[in-house]
């Protein structure tokens, strides 16, 4: 038994299949990170006109790969949200399409619990109760992950996303987009504790995060008190490293604190991490830092499943076995909108 999963929630055009047993047997991803580079940011309109030129031929190729045809599916899958209005009613109309054409079951699916069902798939073995943890270019999501549906919101960002705020110092810096590899290459030769940029909400209980006031202290770091924009040829290789290493360990230090407060609050021996930023390495080392520290365990799947992907839709599975299917005149959530 097959599902076809699409997604498409933001700038990657993705179908994947994937057995009962939750073998992946094609995971396509079309990314569109060229297309956007240009304008430092995902520009949606892009976004759309991409994913309808790419989606046929990232379906086609994802079967292709899993020696499949549309007649073998048992159900398709798309994620409906949230992310972009435009972009997920792409793979949402495809995948609407296919079920009715070939009268099938059409499950939706919640892109950030896919994101941690990701850890589910990659474990390939129960990993719950586990703390959650969701860092990408739209989101900084902590969860009380009890099942692969039940999963609670303990917290969010305030104002930047963790991956935004890396791709907006990067773009500060002079460094290419996307800003998340960037830096960490730039840090490589700076110094972490050249500066001491500040870790919002460090020492609180509450498990939100904040990084625009980390982002303008990099700014009047970079380019004088009150400044409103930095000039990177003003700055050395040297000065350029030190930033941008002060900067990712700031966000790294603050991001590990919070996974642990959060173990340590809920009492879990688990942290499941999704999402771009678990790409980065010092964050991965602090992470395993604070796992051990508490005596848990660190689940960060391989990074095709961390990124933007439809095979972490798979728990379209745990959807179909619970029988909720959707209908064909279901609509997309683009916010951040709880179906329960
Ligand atoms: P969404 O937020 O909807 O999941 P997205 O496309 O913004 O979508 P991803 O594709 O998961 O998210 O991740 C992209 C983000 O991850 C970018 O902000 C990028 O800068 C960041 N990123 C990628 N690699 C690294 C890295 N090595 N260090 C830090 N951040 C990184
Ligand atoms: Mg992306
Ligand atoms: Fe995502």
């Amino acid at each position: 038994r097959l599902i076809l999963a699409i997604e498409s929630s933001c700038d990657e055009t993705a179908a994947s299949v994937i057995d009962s047993d939750l073998n992946i047997l094609a995971n396509v991803v079309a990314s569109q990170t060229d297309l956007h580079q240009r304008f430092g940011g995902v520009v949606p309109e892009i976004a759309s006109r991409a994913h309808v030129e790419n989606i046929l031929p990232v379906i086609d190729e994802s079967l292709r790969q899993a020696n499949a045809t549309l007649q073998d599916l048992s159900a398709i899958a798309a994620v409906t949200h949230p992310g972009l209005v435009g972009s997920l009613l792409i793979g949402l109309t495809a995948a609407k399409t296919l079920a009715a054409v070939f009268d099938l079951p059409l499950v939706a699916v919640d892109h950030l619990q896919a994101h941690i069902f990701a850890c589910r798939l990659a474990a390939g073995r129960d990993v719950f109760p586990a703390v959650g943890l969701v860092v990408s270019g739209g989101h900084t999501n902590l969860y009380d992950c009890q099942a692969p549906l039940e999963m609670e919101l303990l917290g969010s960002t305030i104002d930047d996303a963790a991956g935004e705020a890396f791709d907006k110092v990067a773009a500060m810096l002079g460094l290419e987009y996307p800003g998340g590899p960037s830096i960490e290459r730039a840090a490589r030769n700076g110094n972490p504790a050249a500066y001491d940029f500040p870790r919002s909400f460090i020492k609180q209980d509450r498990l939100e995060f904040s990084f625009s006031g980390l982002k303008t202290a990099v700014l009047y770091r970079a380019a004088g008190q009150q400044a409103k924009t930095v000039d990177p040829a003003s700055l050395s290789r040297q000065q350029i490293a030190d930033i941008a290493a002060s900067f990712q360990e700031a966000v790294v230090d603050v991001l590990a604190a919070k996974c642990g407060q959060a173990l340590q609050q809920l009492g879990y021996r688990t942290l499941c991490v999704g999402g771009g930023v678990a790409a980065n390495g010092r964050l991965r080392e602090k992470l395993t830092d604070v796992t051990s520290q508490c005596g848990a365990e660190l689940i960060i799947p391989p990074m095709e499943l961390c990124t933007d992907n439809a095979a972490m839709a798979a728990i379209a599975w745990e959807l179909l076995a619970r029988g909720e299917t959707v209908a064909l005149d279901v609509g997309v959530q683009p916010g951040l909108v709880r179906k329960k």
